[in-house]
């Protein structure tokens, strides 16, 4: 905290102070207030520029600002915002053309936060396992993995199992099991075990837990497993989605076309959640994809937001992810995810305070050499930011960094030098 206090203007004490006395403090922010944002930088309200490591939690995946973003935003606000769907509006349609097609689905139902999609799937998957597979009324159970991350709904938390995201909150949805990640073999006992089992919740890389990528075919398996046992198979990809791994959707095969799985599939779910950067970080836009034998189950009145699929958003949407298919920003992910990695692992190999790099695309994390209660990680990123570098830990001793697509390769080595310079101050 001391580091805090040198570096930080009167300016920037006094809106933390400000966000600190009339906000909740249902957050940790590092201390910087940022003020500008254009590409792979943001200004703070003193004028410093830094490199963004962390994409708004990998929304901003088409950098800060986009000026194609904004413009349909500006465009479309200037002219219809919102009717809600008591009416037609027209730009929702062409939206849902243009998705669907883009990912290879039937249909979308659209929502506006992460967490209201995934509350979108797993209703769906319930209404499926009772009107399609005939499990019986209030019977259904999904099955998630330990250290998921899918948002914070009250239903969501009852199947998190991180203590601080459910004390005091519960009491709590039941119809949930929970196994370990990456395990195919839990999986297979439990899908043995019962006949209720309506779905399999998982999210392609645990970004929250820290940046865990599953084995190699891990997905794939798993994926036919639910098909043998005719359980929905449900991926969470909010943050691992739009190119942000180095393909388009992390469940999509080894290449980074940017047309859905068609080519060289890997694995197809049967629901598909998107969010963050589906907007290019500059409205909130979710969504939940699947063909008609799940999506056609919603009839009238039984689900929906007054915002979900608002002309804003559906503009929105369009254009961010012409963005992500004209800048081929899958194929810009994962050429420098692997220069990258490729660099963190030479850092590692002259600071042992890197005891592991690990990620795919340019979703990527360092675990510092530390306890996971240690300050150690916060203090680096303080450092990070010292040198021009915004990043933040989770889960402890673990750093995510992941900075915009848009970045280049000169870029991406001067953040490797950032970086190093950094972690260099601490030895
Ligand atoms: N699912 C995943 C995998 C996420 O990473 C997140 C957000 N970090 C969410 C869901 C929730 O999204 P939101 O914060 O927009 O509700």
């Amino acid at each position: 905290m001391e580091l805090t206090q040198q570096t930080l203007s009167a300016k920037a004490e006094e809106l933390i102070a400000k966000e600190n006395k009339y906000g909740a403090h249902n957050y940790h922010p590092l201390p910087v207030v940022l003020e500008r944002g254009a590409g792979v930088h943001v200004w703070d309200v003193d004028g410093k520029k830094y490199y963004d490591f962390l994409s708004a939690y990998s929304a901003v995946n088409q950098g800060h600002c986009h000026p194609k973003i904004v413009n349909a935003m500006i465009k479309q606000a200037q002219t219809l915002t919102l009717t809600s769907r008591a009416f037609y509006n027209n730009q929702l349609g062409n939206y849902e053309e243009f998705l669907t097609k883009y990912f290879d689905f039937d249909k979308v139902l659209p929502m506006n936060t992460g967490a209201e999609a995934v509350e979108t799937a797993l209703k769906l998957c319930r209404k499926w396992a009772y009107e399609v597979k005939g499990i019986s009324e209030n019977q259904a159970q999904i099955i998630v993995c330990e250290n998921n991350f899918h948002g914070r709904t009250t239903t969501i938390i009852s199947f998190s199992n991180d203590e601080g995201a459910r004390k005091s909150f519960g009491p709590f949805t039941a119809g949930f099991i929970k196994i370990p990640y990456d395990d195919i073999e839990a999986l297979e006992n439990v899908l043995k075990s019962s006949n209720n089992i309506a779905g399999f919740l998982v999210e392609p890389i645990q970004g929250e837990a820290g940046v865990y990528v599953p084995t190699d075919g891990y997905l794939a398996k798993a994926k036919a497993l639910c098909e043998a046992h005719n359980v929905l198979f449900i991926a969470d990809e909010v943050q691992t989605g739009i190119a942000r791994t180095g393909k388009l959707l992390a469940t999509c095969g080894n290449c980074s076309c940017t047309k859905g799985c068609e080519n060289k599939p890997e694995v197809k779910p049967d629901i598909l959640i998107l969010g963050k950067a589906i907007s290019g970080g500059v409205y909130p836009v979710s969504a939940v994809l699947a063909n008609d034998n799940i999506l056609n189950l919603i009839k009238p009145g039984q689900h929906g937001s007054t915002f979900g699929g608002n002309p804003i958003a559906a503009a929105v949407a369009v254009a961010a992810l012409e963005v992500v298919r004209d800048e081929n920003l899958a194929q810009n992910a994962a050429h420098l995810g692997i220069i990258f990695r490729k660099g963190l692992n030479e850092i590692a190999t002259r600071n042992s305070l890197i005891t592991l790099v690990r990620g795919k695309g340019l979703l990527n994390a360092i675990v510092i050499n530390c306890a996971e209660d240690s300050v150690l990680a916060w203090d680096i990123c303080l450092k990070f930011r010292d040198n021009g570098l915004l990043a933040k830990p989770t889960h402890g001793n673990k750093i995510r960094l992941a900075p915009p697509l848009v970045i280049t390769e000169a870029q991406i080595m001067e953040c490797l030098a950032i970086i190093e310079q950094s972690l260099n101050e601490f030895i």
